[in-house]
């Protein structure tokens, strides 16, 4: 029998898949709900994430629109801080929310933010070991199970699991940086800045997810391949 794609393990993956689905879920519903909710200083997420540039001092860091759903990122190869088209013109307490966490990656640069610096490092690793992880194991599989490649092949996916891990502490951190640049008064009023810690935790929540499955991908790698001899 093949014991790779369907096998009891399976069900790690599932829950993986299940858990990463209602985070998504969550975020959105809690984005939504406070993109609803118009700021009472009349900003929109553009104007917030370049009031906070430059009150951190940033002055070589441009902010401009693109396309997309919450696909807001801060691009530190080229010094650009991009707002989704919802988070661009929206004077949401969720779009400023969203543009103040996406400059708290901006003054991470701006510190050298070790953790950042680190991920930086690890992508690479990371995009490697997961596209070989498989396929290492596959053919491990099919030379009568070569542990060798098997362990290469684990291994390598465990890349996958430490990129997801490095993650985390950047993004708690960015938001941590948000709320606290927002809580300063200049942006938020003190009744919205609540609000736009729930967005924030919600969307920290899916790299918590995001690490989750990986963890039990890896785990389910280990279960069948891990310290076993099939002779
Ligand atoms: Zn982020």
């Amino acid at each position: 029998m093949f014991p790779f794609f369907w096998d009891p393990t399976y069900i790690l993956v599932i829950i993986g898949i299940a858990i990463s689905g209602l985070a998504s879920a969550y975020v959105n519903s809690t984005f939504k709900k406070f993109d609803e909710v118009r700021s009472r200083k009349n900003v929109t997420g553009t104007q917030a994430a370049q009031f906070i540039l430059q009150d951190s001092g940033i002055t070589d860091v441009m902010v401009r629109p693109i396309s997309g759903n919450l696909s807001d990122n801060y691009n530190s190869k080229d010094k650009t801080l991009n707002l989704s088209e919802s988070t661009a013109q929206s004077m949401s307490v969720a779009a400023i929310g969203v543009a103040a966490h996406e400059c708290g990656h901006a003054v991470q640069d701006q510190k050298n933010y070790i953790p950042m610096k680190i991920r930086h490092a690890i992508v690479p690793v990371a995009n490697l070991g997961s596209t070989i992880a498989f396929p290492l194991i596959l053919v491990g599989v099919l030379l009568s199970y070569n542990q060798t490649l098997i362990y290469l092949g684990i291994f390598a996916f465990s890349f996958a699991l430490l990129f997801q891990l490095v993650t985390l502490p950047v993004e708690f951190d960015a938001s941590r940086r948000a709320v606290k640049i927002l809580s300063a008064g200049n942006l938020l009023t003190e009744e919205e800045v609540p609000m736009v810690k729930k967005v924030l935790f919600a969307a920290a929540l899916t790299y918590v997810a995001a690490a989750l499955s990986t963890f039990l991908q890896l785990l389910r790698l280990i279960i069948l391949f891990g310290g076993r001899n099939r002779d």
